[in-house]
């Protein structure tokens, strides 16, 4: 039996993400621009998914946009708020452990002409509010820090750090990439003092291909995709409408049971991590109080790539770093103050509403064998 332990890289579609697609690749296939009672059908289809993401999120379905994926929605928040407000205002600021469809994109924008301040965490692999705010000033078009870090767990100051730097500066935009939070923590759009909020799909048992953007009433963004004005003009394209209903269903799954499972994986978590501790040389690079759903750990040295290997041929799937860089490594676990020989032998491990107690022990043991077995 196969052991899926890289849910942060992406995750199982849910049963009924898969027949809410297929309901509307075979019998609800209308365009919702359509006029006529299909297209109406498909557009019906495309509202319910909205308001399920919407009521997830604790916001207005007028507010939620959908596009192809959070790297989309990263996109358009980052470039869509410099288009808007980067007139005059031209500095971004962005956390250093960004995933790289913020820092990439920011680093683009700065190719442009706008000034880019990242902010590291502090000596104790923390971040602060305090030196977000000290970074802001008038010129600050939008912040932008993600909720749970894709390679670590960690939980970012996101709440504590918009709400005082929009005590000061009220017009900044504030950004949130919540791909690893949402349906995960909970997640609120008013609690977080975000103006833009990204989703995706894929990473909630929905399928690939599919994200959505919050945007808060009164916000403005420039389109980074212009056609046919499809989502009020701020994506065109035909939408989705099969990967839509997938989203929504995944959603409608999965949000009476967001703090049960925060429960039950946190004691998953602490299982996991007290059978490594039994381990000699195994190091952990996960905060205790970070999502319970990532742990990040150094495995004695041996390199990464050869233990994901080892592991893989006993059909145990983890990650060795962010999947999307294909494992390499991206410097976010430097940034957290992890060394880089240790960030070398660095294992993800990433679990899912789905991941049980007999998989996690199983994935241990075959980590122990691995360290006997492969030479240092
Ligand atoms: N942001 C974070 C934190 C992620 O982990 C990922 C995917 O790994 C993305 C953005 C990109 O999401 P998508 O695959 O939907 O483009």
């Amino acid at each position: 039996m196969a052991v899926y332990l890289d849910n942060a890289a992406t995750t199982k579609p849910c049963r009924e993400a898969v027949d809410a697609a297929a309901e509307a690749m075979t019998v609800n296939y209308g365009n919702p621009s359509s006029l006529h009672r299909m297209g109406l059908d498909a557009q019906l289809a495309v509202d319910s998914a909205r308001k399920s993401i919407a009521s997830a999120l604790g916001c207005e379905a007028g507010c939620i946009y959908f596009t192809s994926g959070a790297t989309e929605s990263n996109n358009l928040a980052l470039r869509g708020a410099a288009g808007a407000y980067g007139k005059r205002r031209k500095k971004i600021i962005i956390s250093s452990v960004e995933h790289a469809s913020v820092s990439e994109t920011a680093k683009e924008l700065e190719k442009n002409g706008f000034e880019v301040v990242r902010i590291h965490p502090r000596e104790d692999g923390k971040f602060y509010a305090a030196d977000f705010l000290a970074a802001a000033d008038e010129s600050v078009c939008l912040i932008s820090m993600m909720l749970v870090n894709n390679e670590t767990g960690y939980i970012m100051p996101v709440k504590e750090t918009f709400s005082t730097v929009k005590r000061k500066f009220p017009e900044i935009i504030t950004h949130c990439d919540c791909v690893q939070g949402f349906m995960k923590l909970p997640v609120k759009a008013s609690a977080l003092n975000a103006d833009l909020i990204s989703l995706s799909g894929h990473k909630i048992h929905a399928v690939k291909g599919i994200g959505a953007l919050f945007i808060k009433k009164g916000v403005r963004l420039v389109p980074i995709v212009t056609g046919g004005k499809q989502e009020k003009g701020i994506r065109s394209g035909t939408e989705s409408v099969p990967l839509i209903a997938a989203f929504g269903a995944a959603v409608d799954k999965l949000s009476p049971t967001v703090s049960q499972r925060y429960d039950r994986l946190s004691e998953l978590r602490q299982k996991l991590l007290d059978r490594l501790g039994r381990t000699e040389g195994i190091t952990v690079n996960s905060s205790a109080d970070g999502s319970p759903y990532i742990v990040n750990i150094s495995a004695a040295g041996r390199r990464s790539e050869i233990m994901l290997h080892y592991l893989e041929q006993r059909q145990i799937y983890v990650s060795s770093g962010s999947a999307c860089s294909k494992g390499a490594q991206s410097g976010v676990l430097g940034e957290f103050g992890v060394k880089p020989a240790e960030a070398d032998s660095a294992l993800r491990i990433s679990m899912s509403a789905e991941t049980t107690e007999e998989e996690l022990d199983a994935f241990a043991e075959a980590l122990a064998e691995g360290i006997e077995k492969i030479k240092h």
